[in-house]
């Protein structure tokens, strides 16, 4: 049941200076942070995150947008670990479309635009957070970012009071 989950805070979010704000949200939910870096990604590794699939899923031009945008500026990458986080951090990030995020979440708390806008726009939709979708997305987006000594086991006081 405690499982891992990747996220990482996109360049909106860390130029917009809420890493902070962030950060608090998952650490008062009882999440444990195992591992956490700030990386400016190239268009390979890029590729490598955003793969394929996100071409089925949302079309190649969705696809090329969302590469050139995670690449413009640092991002925060973090691994959370905690009873079921996967779908936790998804519920506390919201909605992918701002537009539809609900007040409360990441997403419906700090920005607010529409695909429908992004698209006309022909930019990615800036929803400040990625966070993995499933356990399969987990594992590999754990492993592309991360080496396994740079992941750390450790003890919180959420131990005493969360988990048990
Ligand atoms: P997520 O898992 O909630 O981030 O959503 P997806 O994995 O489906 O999409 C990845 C990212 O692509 C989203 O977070 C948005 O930044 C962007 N995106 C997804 N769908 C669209 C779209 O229809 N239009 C635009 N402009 N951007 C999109
Ligand atoms: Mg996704």
């Amino acid at each position: 049941m405690v499982e891992r989950t990747f996220v990482a805070i996109k360049p909106d979010g860390v130029q917009r200076s809420l890493v902070g704000e962030i950060l608090k949200r998952f650490e008062l939910a009882g999440l444990k942070i195992v591992g956490m870096k700030m990386q400016w990604l190239d268009k390979e590794f890029a590729e490598k995150h955003y793969t394929e699939d996100i071409s089925k899923r949302r079309g190649e031009k969705v696809r090329n947008l969302l590469l050139d945008f995670i690449i413009e500026g640092p991002v925060l990458a973090i691994v959370f670990e905690g009873v079921n986080v996967i779908e936790n951090v998804r519920k506390l990030v919201g909605d992918t479309e701002p537009r539809a995020a609900q007040p409360g979440t990441i997403r419906g708390d700090f920005c607010h635009v529409s695909y429908d806008y992004a698209d006309k726009k022909e930019i990615a939709i800036k929803n400040i957070i990625h966070a993995s979708a499933n356990k399969e997305d987990a594992e590999y987006e754990i492993k592309l970012w991360f080496k396994d000594e740079d992941l750390h086991s450790y003890e919180t006081v959420h131990e005493k009071h969360i988990l048990n």
